[in-house]
């Protein structure tokens, strides 16, 4: 077993003031590793995935698989309109760091109307060892955040750990990209394009009938 002990099990006052307890996962690593972790500390934990619709199929059968690791659903979350839809809106302009309309329109959007106006608190895979980086963290006031690997100083070696007890493992496609998304993600690496092009040439085929749009609008 691990030998981390979550602050959570210690912290009733907020296991028993918030009605709701959510984690998002991404089909990442840490986010999955996450969610194991809080299994037994939160029995009523409500999980969820943004479909976005253009995840890679290896994330959608680790899903499936961490579903039964986890004994309970993981809840689908769909924005109401698709990527097509806002590449339109945004005039066949590609997300950008700048412009990341993508993930506003396709995740967040879809949280926050889940999420409502109850009061939640959130959990969110940042790890001890990256502390600087900022995941989903919501400006609505109802929502609380919490660090579960910060907390208790869970690093990259202590998720690996955490999949490899729960006997799942690592999503297959770590074996060609450094992390889950859609499959036309244009923060991809060259090398992850190519790893694309070998293990889902229609994928990529699609990506590139995207791009040859975007270059149609210019
Ligand atoms: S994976 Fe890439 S394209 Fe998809 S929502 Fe995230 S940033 Fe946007």
């Amino acid at each position: 077993m691990t030998s981390y002990t979550s602050t959570l099990l210690r912290d009733e006052q907020a296991m028993a003031e918030s009605p709701r307890h959510i984690c998002g996962i991404s089909g990442g690593k840490d986010s999955s590793a996450l969610a194991v972790y809080l299994r037994d500390c939160v029995p009523d934990m409500e999980y969820f995935f943004c479909d976005t619709g253009a995840e890679l199929p290896e994330t959608y059968e680790y899903l499936t698989r961490l579903e039964v690791i986890l004994g309970k659903p993981i809840r689908r979350l769909n924005a109401q309109r698709g990527f097509d839809h806002w590449f339109e809106v945004f005039r066949g302009t590609l997300p950008s760091p700048q412009m990341r309309w993508c993930t506003k329109n396709m995740k967040i959007k879809p949280i926050e109307a889940w999420i409502g106006s109850e009061p939640a608190i959130s959990y969110v895979a940042i790890r001890a060892d990256e502390s600087n980086r900022k995941g989903y963290i919501s400006t609505k006031p109802n929502i609380t955040t919490r660090f579960p690997f910060v907390e208790d100083g869970v690093d990259h070696a202590g998720v690996l750990r955490i999949l490899d007890e729960a006997g799942i493992g690592l999503p297959a496609y770590y074996d060609w990209r450094t992390r889950s998304g859609c499959y036309f993600c244009f923060y991809q690496r060259k090398a992850e394009w190519i790893g694309l092009s070998e293990r889902h040439p229609e994928l990529f085929d699609r990506a590139v009938a995207i791009e040859q749009k975007v270059l149609q609008v210019r």
